[in-house]
């Protein structure tokens, strides 16, 4: 069986999907794992196709410390357990910069491009760098494709890609990226199918999960998006702030004492719906909650999401669909009525039945714009790049030897 191997790798995660490439380059999802707790309390979890399980074990410490011995541990199970070789291996990577806007075939040199983002994506790049880094050692043939979560917003204008600070700042890579753009490009390329008629116009897309933000689609295309130069942007999220006056970073370091590394750390784990409900940073939790604050954190998000909805219609002027994405956004009614509610100023109106059954179509028949939830595939959006790009290498038939 040909495969691909799709990896998504964080800092104490590494997220893998196996899919198999069928006739006519269609491609099969055959299995979903993870290797989490690493450095903690490794732990391997893998389900088949249909659910199953595959393996559920846990590693000594020392075994798994760190994000390249996890993607050993992980791909020797592939390989001498599952009998699992993939022709390729397709990696969600944060930050493409200013100069990937489409995936790319991994070498040494693309590596060294790569490492120069890790300040911008300090908590993510080095993580998603570093299973890379060690199968281009272990593995140099296999061919690896990094797949940008920035890419996407390359779409932009000039203005809606800079801030108002020196330009020297835009040149040197401080812009207004976006992020999440394997889950836009998914939900765009999806929405045609959906619904034809809208697709090509003015939608926008909210991907609402622990991280959360939205984007402007107008032809298919991003035109703005909620994220800017961090995913720290935009929308509140799980643990991170969403938009926030900077003189607030300066006061967390001027007056509390914070050092840079403390702010980094505070903004990126403390703050969001966690910070403000002082709960959780889980929404299924704060749905539960009887907590004053929890109920506020809530409606602070659903606030902001329309706030936001409001600043895309702008930029797109007008609208002509609404879509939710993500686990917030695919399973969450609650919020998605409530979302829904605060779009009302829009004409948008909510068909209850629909919305409570999970329909692909959720908004009433008199609703002005029409309201979908279209649940989003990151993972295929990878593994149809990776394939893509070793069918379009020339040299891609004699460098794909079954190395991992
Ligand atoms: P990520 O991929 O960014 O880790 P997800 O897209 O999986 O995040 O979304 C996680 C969020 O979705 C969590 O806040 C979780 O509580 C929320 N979520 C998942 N299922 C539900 C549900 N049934 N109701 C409400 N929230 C849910």
């Amino acid at each position: 069986m040909d495969t691909i191997l799709v990896v998504n790798a964080g800092s104490s995660s590494v997220k893998f999907q196996v899919f198999s490439i069928e006739g006519e380059g269609r491609l099969r999802r055959q299995i979903k794992g993870q290797m989490d707790g690493i450095g903690r309390r490794p732990r391997l979890r893998a389900k088949g196709v249909d659910g199953q399980p595959l393996a559920d074990r846990v590693y000594p410490v020392e075994s798994v410390s760190d994000v390249p011995a996890a993607m050993g541990v992980a791909g020797g199970w592939l390989r001498n357990e599952i009998r699992i070789s993939p022709m390729a291996v397709g990696h969600r990577v944060v930050h493409g910069g200013p100069d990937f806007g489409q995936p790319v075939l991994i070498d040494h040199g693309v590596v060294a491009r790569l490492e120069r983002f890790v300040a911008l994506a300090p908590l993510h790049q080095p993580h998603n760098l570093a299973p890379i880094r060690s199968l281009l050692a272990n593995f140099p043939t296999l061919p690896q494709v990094a797949c940008f979560d920035t890419a996407f917003h390359r779409t932009h204008d000039a203005v809606s890609d800079c801030y108002a600070i020196p330009y020297q700042l835009y040149v040197e890579g401080v812009r207004r990226y976006g992020f999440h753009g394997l889950s836009y490009e998914y939900v765009a390329k999806t929405l045609p199918h959906v619904a034809p008629e809208t697709a090509r116009r003015r939608v926008i897309v909210a991907h609402l999960g622990s991280g959360a933000s939205m984007c402007a689609l107008k032809e298919g295309r991003s035109i703005e998006s909620t994220m800017g130069f961090t995913a720290l942007d935009g929308l509140p999220m799980g643990t991170r702030p969403g938009q926030l006056d900077p003189g607030v970073v300066l006061y967390l370091i001027s007056e509390k004492g914070m050092s840079p590394a403390k702010a980094q750390d505070f903004l990126y784990r403390d703050c969001g719906l966690k910070g403000l409900s002082g709960v959780s940073n889980d929404m299924r939790e704060l749905e539960a909650s009887e907590d004053s604050k929890a109920k506020l954190a809530i409606e602070y998000f659903v606030y902001r999401i329309g706030l936001n909805a409001g600043m895309l219609a702008a930029a797109l002027q007008g609208l002509d669909a609404f879509v939710f994405t993500a686990g917030i956004g695919e399973n969450s009614t609650r919020i998605r009525a409530r979302v829904a509610d605060q779009l009302g100023w829009l004409g948008v109106t909510l068909d209850s039945a629909a919305n409570s059954r999970h329909a692909r179509l959720i908004s009433g028949s008199d609703s002005r714009i029409p309201v979908y939830v279209i649940p989003t595939d990151e993972e295929l959006m990878i593994a149809q790049h990776t394939l893509l790009l070793l069918m379009d290498t020339p040299s891609s038939s004699t460098r794909q030897e079954k190395a991992l």
